[in-house]
């Protein structure tokens, strides 16, 4: 059995139509493997916790007797089991963020709100790891969206900023408006992103040190959810990074007096 995908298109050439033909089974076969690629991701994010959380169980009865092996067990299981729930919300987000409708509660949000309240939503983690969080640059931009995916979004590079710098370095977090453009760029100074990773960071599930991101609870979908809540605001996402230097991820989105009428790519 074959399926034939074609798409027609009408296009008019002075007095005359013309029907266009279009193979589109190389589009749709792609997409059915980022689809297939997804699932298959979910499905082994999921098993890892779940076999775990499992094993830990059956651990625990043979270990009865014995108080502090089942406090620790106890204590991995709730590793185990905080790290599905963030999984599945997350999961859960992203899928609701390639919904087309998540801006119908969009208004004009401060960006020094939004800047204000991720840096404050990452005050434990930051005391944490002793770093140190400047920020600063052209006060009073605003931007059209919806106040908490941007608050989500900046949230997650801060979270990321954070888990992947030293003690006792700093994380700036810049505002820069340019031309209709805000910027908002977070810089660290942490173990930075080798050049052959740096295009696959914001794919899904994508981590450059599995071991590692997985042991600090991360989950290799943040970045993602960064990119398409920016997306569907009109903007888009940079990374700058150097090893052992840092990195720079910086937003750009129009500013709300421009984002009515444009996005980024029309602006260009
Ligand atoms: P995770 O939940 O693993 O942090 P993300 O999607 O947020 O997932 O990031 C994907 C990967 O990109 C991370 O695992 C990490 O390797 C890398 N990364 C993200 N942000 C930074 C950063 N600020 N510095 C260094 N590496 C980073």
């Amino acid at each position: 059995e074959a399926t034939i995908h074609l798409s027609v298109r009408v296009a008019r050439l002075g007095t005359r139509y013309l029907l266009l033909l279009a193979d589109d089974r190389t589009e749709a076969h792609r997409l059915e493997e980022v689809r297939r690629d997804f699932i298959a991701n979910i499905s082994h994010e999921l098993k890892t916790p779940i076999g775990a959380i499992s094993l830990l169980a059956e651990a625990l009865e043979p270990a009865a007797d014995d108080p502090e092996q089942v406090r620790k067990f106890a204590r991995r299981m709730e590793t185990e089991a905080v790290r599905l729930g963030r999984i599945t919300r997350e999961i859960i987000e992203l899928s609701r963020l390639q919904a087309a409708d998540v801006l119908t509660g969009a208004e004009r949000v401060a960006v020094d709100h939004i800047v204000a309240a991720a840096i404050d939503q990452n005050h434990v983690q930051v005391s944490a790891r002793r770093v140190t969080i400047v920020s600063g640059g052209d006060p009073g931009a605003e931007v059209y969206g919806d106040e908490g995916l941007l608050i989500l979004a900046l949230h997650n590079l801060i979270a990321n900023a954070v888990q992947y710098s030293a003690e006792g370095t700093r994380i700036g977090v810049g505002v820069h408006l340019t031309e209709g453009i805000v910027e908002i760029a977070v810089t660290d100074q942490g173990v930075g992103i080798a050049e052959e990773d740096l295009g696959r960071v914001f794919e899904r599930f994508f981590r450059v040190d599995q071991a590692r991101s997985r042991n600090t609870g991360g989950t290799g979908l943040g970045l993602s959810i960064v990119k398409h809540v920016i997306e569907n605001h009109g903007g888009d996402l940079r990374v700058w990074s150097q090893p052992s230097h840092g990195s720079t991820f910086t937003i750009r989105l129009p500013e709300a007096s421009h984002a009515a009428t444009a996005s980024l790519g029309e602006q260009r």
